[in-house]
């Protein structure tokens, strides 16, 4: 087989999706790398800079964005959010899998900065399940809540620019790892990314 770059798969996920379940769940199979991302929003309880993400203040946030640290980057609900590219770019290189979680904005951007990137959706089954699992995580404010469904609505406005849509029931968030392995696996193995297959097959 012929070197590989790593593929480059961007999962967003409005809150409620439970992208957090799936894609730790993810993680495990190994061969996976997680791109941690830079922010400005203050850490939720257990979070652990460098681990969950790079915790910034805006000026720090900024000089970043200045020096072009930022393969994308965006503001959402108040805080900016970014991922920084070289480590991108090292993970793909060695021919890991990369994972961004990231908005809408920032996928878009992935998407037109490395058209080869793998982009999938992953949604609850409606938005009333959507607002009680919001509601039920109790580490918001009302007006956070608030303001993350309004978000939310939006961000669902463009799903169809993704190139999977995958769902999160309840209690079945194996399932929805599972959908992910198989749109993962089924990429690559597309042609399009082994141009040399036969070449190498008579190498
Ligand atoms: P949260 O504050 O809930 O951790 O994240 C809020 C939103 O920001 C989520 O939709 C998450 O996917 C997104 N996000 C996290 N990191 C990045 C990033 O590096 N870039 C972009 N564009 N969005 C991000």
């Amino acid at each position: 087989m012929s070197e590989q770059r790593g593929l480059l798969i961007v999962v967003s996920g409005p809150a409620g999706s439970g992208k957090g379940t799936v894609l730790s769940e993810l993680l495990r199979d190994g061969g996976y790398r997680y791109s941690v991302s830079a922010t400005t929003r203050a850490p939720r309880q257990g979070e652990v800079d460098g681990v969950n993400y790079h915790f910034l203040s805006r000026e720090a946030f900024e000089a970043r964005i200045a020096g072009k640290e930022m393969l994308e980057y965006t503001e959402y609900c108040g805080n900016y959010y970014g991922t920084p590219r070289k480590e991108a770019e090292e993970v793909l290189a060695s021919g890991q899998n990369l994972l961004l979680e990231i908005e809408v904005e920032g996928a878009a951007n992935v998407k037109r900065e490395y058209p080869e990137a793998v982009s999938i959706m992953l949604l609850p089954p409606s938005f009333a399940v959507q607002e009680k699992r919001l509601r039920g995580r109790g580490t918001e404010t009302e007006e956070k809540i608030r303001e993350r469904l309004l978000r939310a609505r939006e961000e669902i406005l463009h799903a169809d620019e993704y190139d999977y849509v995958i769902y999160n029931h309840d209690g079945k968030s194996a399932e929805a790892v599972e959908d992910i392995r198989a749109i993962v696996r089924a990429e690559r193995a597309a042609l399009r990314r082994n141009p040399d297959v036969v070449k190498n097959y008579f190498a």
